[in-house]
């Protein structure tokens, strides 16, 4: 159920397949895959297929979907090997340091020392 689709948008782009990823999970509602410049051994991106433009514009509506993908966050890391922990980050807006403007988790984790955000 993709509700809202940008076509100027990368994330949107990804979620239809209409440019490769590397997918690790998908569903009705959410598409995760690998984040090209991983920060850390383990990087996954959540991205809801509805664009939602950043956590700033989330409507009331999404409420549940925003909690599905923090619920889903902690699965994906142990599938993908990061078993001793992870971390969970939206960046939002300018100062939050958000390059893309399709609303995504990063799912972060593996041994340490990681290379940037650690
Ligand atoms: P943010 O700063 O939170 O908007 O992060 C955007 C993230 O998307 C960055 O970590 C990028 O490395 C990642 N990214 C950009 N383009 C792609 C792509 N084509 N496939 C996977 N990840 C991407
Ligand atoms: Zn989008």
């Amino acid at each position: 159920m993709s509700a809202k689709f940008d076509p100027t948008c990368l994330f949107c782009k990804i979620a239809a397949g209409q440019i490769p990823s590397a997918k690790v999970h998908e569903d009705d509602e959410l598409v995760v895959f690998k984040d090209i410049h991983p920060a850390a051994p383990v990087h996954l991106l959540i991205v809801p297929k509805k664009h939602i433009a950043s956590l700033e514009t989330a409507e009331p509506e999404d409420t549940a979907l925003l909690g599905r993908m923090l619920a889903l966050a902690p699965q994906l890391a142990h599938d993908q090997g990061a078993s001793n922990g992870f971390r969970v980050v939206i960046n939002t807006g300018p100062d939050g340091g958000q390059e893309v403007y399709h609303l995504h988790v990063h799912v972060m984790g593996g041994p340490r020392p990681w290379s940037r955000m650690g």
